[in-house]
């Protein structure tokens, strides 16, 4: 499992790291905390020539409130996310899901902006290579096969992380940075059901920060998480759920599931979806069958489609009475 030679740059502002990225295109990869990188270096799954290290990037791991919004550097650890009082006090839900990521070592490691862009996983594609060559090269190998979904035209790897359905549900932006210019999209936006590219980040496009809007009074949100075992492991699935009063009247819903394609899901509720009165038993229930019916999974890493559907519609449902109780 040694490393392949690589060239290490470490630039001191985005431009410069853009501009690198520009140069050297197509053989070369960003770094963060390297808790996703490094793992798929060593399986020689991911072998660049040139690493482009933000770490000494100027301004990037900051925490601010500028107005009602709060601004995360894409470098901001994840211990740094769930230790700030602003994210404690205004978004406990990405608080909690920032925890639930692996263990502290990872999350001291382990960046905000690697998390949402934490490469979509597959058995059969993270492995050493003397794994790999017992069988023809999947799509993410070069291949034209996804053993996931076997006959598929795509690759079906799975998309894990565990913060991004807390953005979701927040409805949070993502600042993009390129050679070109910059711009803000919704979070939804940034992500594509796709195991190949599953962010919409352009040719030397880097993500610089994540903008959350003010969460204004009587906002709740919860994240759960379902794993194989307590300690150190990736999601089966993670339901983020959060509800914001927007007046006496009327309030918000929004549910974002990771652990079912290739890229986190904003569940949509239905138009008639009422949930300015609180939420009742019955609202509950059809918000977890609406859920769950909205997922695709495919099977992957021996759970079932049927039995993740099932958990999304348990974890949705436990989420929502929680809310409900608060
Ligand atoms: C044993 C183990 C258990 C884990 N368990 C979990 C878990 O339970 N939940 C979970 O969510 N994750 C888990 N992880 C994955 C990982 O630790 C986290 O997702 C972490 O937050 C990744 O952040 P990083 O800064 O280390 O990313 P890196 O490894 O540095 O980068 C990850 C990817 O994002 C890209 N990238 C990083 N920053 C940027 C940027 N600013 N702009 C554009 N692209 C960028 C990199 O090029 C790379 O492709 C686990 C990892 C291990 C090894």
């Amino acid at each position: 499992m040694r490393l392949k030679k690589f060239e290490h740059f470490e630039p001191r502002t985005l431009s410069e790291a853009c501009q690198l990225l520009k140069e050297h295109a197509g053989k070369a990869a960003v770094i963060a905390g390297g808790t996703d990188l490094v793992v798929r270096m060593k399986y020689g799954v991911t072998t660049p020539e040139y690493l482009i290290n933000l770490k000494k990037v100027e301004g990037l791991s900051s925490i601010n409130l500028v107005g009602e919004n709060l601004h995360l550097g894409a470098l901001a650890t994840l211990t740094q996310v769930r230790c700030s009082d602003l994210v404690r006090e205004r978004y406990p839900v990405l608080a909690e899901s920032a925890l639930a990521v692996s263990a502290a070592q990872l999350q001291n490691m382990g960046t905000i902006g690697g998390n949402i862009c934490l490469e979509p996983r597959c058995w059969y594609f993270q492995q050493g290579s003397s794994w790999r060559q017992a069988r023809a090269d999947c799509f993410k190998n070069g291949g034209a096969v996804c053993y996931m979904a076997k006959g598929s035209t795509r690759c079906y790897a799975l998309y894990c992380g565990d913060t991004a359905p807390a953005l979701l549900a927040l409805g949070a932006k993502v600042r993009l940075v390129s050679p070109c210019g910059e711009r803000t999209v919704p979070i939804e936006e940034f992500f594509v059901d796709n195991g190949m590219r599953h962010t919409d980040l352009q040719p030397a496009e880097l993500l610089a920060e994540v903008i959350l809007p003010g969460p204004g009074a009587g906002q709740h949100g919860t994240y759960l998480k379902y794993r194989k075992r307590g300690a150190l492991d990736f999601p089966i699935v993670g339901v983020a759920a959060v509800i914001t009063k927007e007046s006496t009247a009327a309030s918000r819903l929004r549910i974002a599931v990771t652990g079912v394609g290739s890229s986190p899901l904003l569940v949509v509720p239905p138009a008639d979806f009422p949930a300015g009165s609180g939420l009742t038993h019955e609202m509950i229930n059809r918000m977890a069958e609406i859920a769950r019916k909205q997922v695709k999974p495919v099977s992957h890493m021996e759970v079932s489609p049927s039995y993740r559907k099932e958990l999304v519609g348990v974890l949705v449902r436990d989420a929502l009475e929680k809310l409900a109780g608060a």
